[in-house]
């Protein structure tokens, strides 16, 4: 084979492993320049494309570079700009796999729920596992609960039933399905069922409407675990709600799981009978809340990743900047990214993803990725407002001149805080800080980073309780 007719190949498996857009972004102007020993050196159009094998594709290049020649161990990459206008030596492999390639992944949604004849759960959706849910601090709680009782052991009877709470698109279903998934993952016998209240709702007054009620009430006795997601649209249902209650009842007399989500506590739900809502309280009620900024960022690089979209850590972290409602809105953005990128082959950038934010939400503005990372300190007053508090001290005499240790400290904490947070210049911060000499900031900021390097000190331990009050981890 000579090297076209190798690279040809390496292209052509490529293209079933990468998605379209990223195929023609990256790959269409590269070239294999030659092969020699265990090292192939791989030629770039411009610095750029270059930049992103090396770091993006480098694994999955050498995968695919030895599935055709075993040999080649090392990659080299080099920029040759004549390739900029260069054609691919076989355009078929560009043109040809449009369609294949372009085609959108149908998730497959097995039905996982196996009754002889048939309570049968095909909304358990394989792509929603506990393993793939980020956890951070909005939604640990929760995702332990949803664990544990997917353990089925004694803990899950004290969590029986478990009520997940919080507004629409903070991945409530995602815990659901999640731990449907995980019990059958563990116990493939296990009768699971999920359902949402509208499904529920319809199967009951179709049962009441062909007179198989009874039917409806064997069938729902004999699953292990019952999960319902959304139950605030039983509101002003009260026939549904008396066959939930009775359904309820046996489940759990016979220790069988419940699971419930819905946007508010039970406390809270309107036009559900007593009774039903006492009894979605009786176990464990958590919430889940959307997530702060970093759980954010792993969720956005998760999804793209499923995706199939490699974005720069400027897009992602912009991204995480702005979406402040729900992750439902991360996922359409993370769709429309991924749409314009196949439109217009070209990457997306910060700029291009501002638009579509700004064509979603017009009202709203739009956070820079450096805000976003400066939690609530935004000016060193803010700073100097937290460090006062943590430190008990007024915020006057961290202003002041005093040279009293108990001053000075939270002094040069704000200062190291100003520099690392706000990125302000030695000169901002000693005119912040009632018209100081850049010096004085230089010395002070020298001090406490001496102390934070020494292993028995207590600086660094304040540093991130203090970072961890202004929302920065
Ligand atoms: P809800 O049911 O609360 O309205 P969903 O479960 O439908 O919200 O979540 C909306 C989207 O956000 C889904 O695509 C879900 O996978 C995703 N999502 C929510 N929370 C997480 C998380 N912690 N990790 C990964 N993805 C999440
Ligand atoms: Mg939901």
């Amino acid at each position: 084979m000579d090297k076209n007719q190798i690279w040809d190949s390496v292209l052509s498996r490529l293209s079933e492993k990468i998605s379209r857009m990223e195929f023609h972004t990256w790959f269409k102007k590269v070239r294999l320049k030659e092969i020699s020993g265990d090292a192939a050196l791989i030629s770039c159009p411009t610095e750029m494309n270059k930049n992103w094998l090396e770091t993006k594709y480098k694994g999955i290049l050498l995968t695919n570079i030895r599935a055709v020649v075993p040999a080649v161990e090392r990659l080299f990459f080099q920029v040759d700009l004549a390739l900029a206008d260069s054609q691919p030596s076989n355009p078929a492999i560009f043109d040809g796999k449009k369609e294949a390639a372009h085609k959108p992944q149908k998730v497959r949604n097995e039905p996982r729920v196996r009754l002889a004849e048939g309570v049968e759960s095909r909304i358990i959706q394989s792509k929603f596992t506990l393993g793939n849910y980020v956890v951070g601090e909005a939604n640990r709680l929760a995702h332990a609960a949803c664990s544990a009782v997917s353990e089925r052991g004694a803990k899950a009877k004290q969590y029986n039933p478990l009520f997940i709470y919080g507004g629409v698109g903070l991945g409530k279903t995602h815990l659901l399905q999640g731990t449907a998934n995980e019990i059958l993952r563990k116990d493939p016998d296990a009768v699971v069922v999920y359902t949402t209240s509208e499904r529920f709702t319809n199967e009951i007054v179709k049962a009441i409407r062909d007179r198989k009620t009874d039917a409806f009430r064997k069938k729902y006795r004999r699953v292990d675990a019952l999960i319902i997601d959304d139950v605030q649209f039983f509101e002003g249902k009260e026939q549904t709600q008396n066959e939930l209650f009775n359904t309820f009842n046996d489940l759990f007399d016979f220790g069988k799981q419940i699971i419930f989500s819905a946007d508010r506590p039970p406390s809270e739900l309107t036009g559900i009978s007593d009774r039903l809502k006492s009894r979605m309280g009786w176990g464990l009620t958590v919430d889940v809340q959307l997530p702060g900024y970093e759980t954010r960022l792993a969720i956005i690089q998760k999804k793209a990743t499923d995706m199939q979209l490699v974005l720069g850590p400027d897009v992602e972290e912009f991204i995480a900047a702005n979406v402040r409602r729900s992750l439902r809105e991360l996922e359409s953005i993370l769709k429309k990214v991924g749409a314009e990128w196949d439109l217009s082959s070209t990457p997306p950038t910060v700029q291009s993803v501002g638009k579509i934010f700004r064509k979603l939400n017009p009202t709203d503005s739009i956070a820079s990725t450096d805000a976003a990372g400066r939690g609530l300190a935004k000016s060193p007053e803010d700073i100097i407002t937290f460090v006062a508090e943590y430190f008990q001290v007024p915020a006057t005499e961290i202003l002041g001149t005093s040279r009293k240790q108990t001053f000075v400290y939270p002094r040069q904490i704000c200062w190291l805080l100003c520099k690392d947070v706000l990125r302000m210049s030695y000169e901002a911060i000693g005119a912040a800080f009632g018209g100081k000499n850049h010096t004085t900031i230089m010395h002070g900021l020298k001090k406490i980073k001496a102390l934070v390097s020494q292993p028995n000190d207590p600086t660094k331990g304040h540093l991130s309780a203090i970072r961890h009050d202004l929302g920065l981890k």
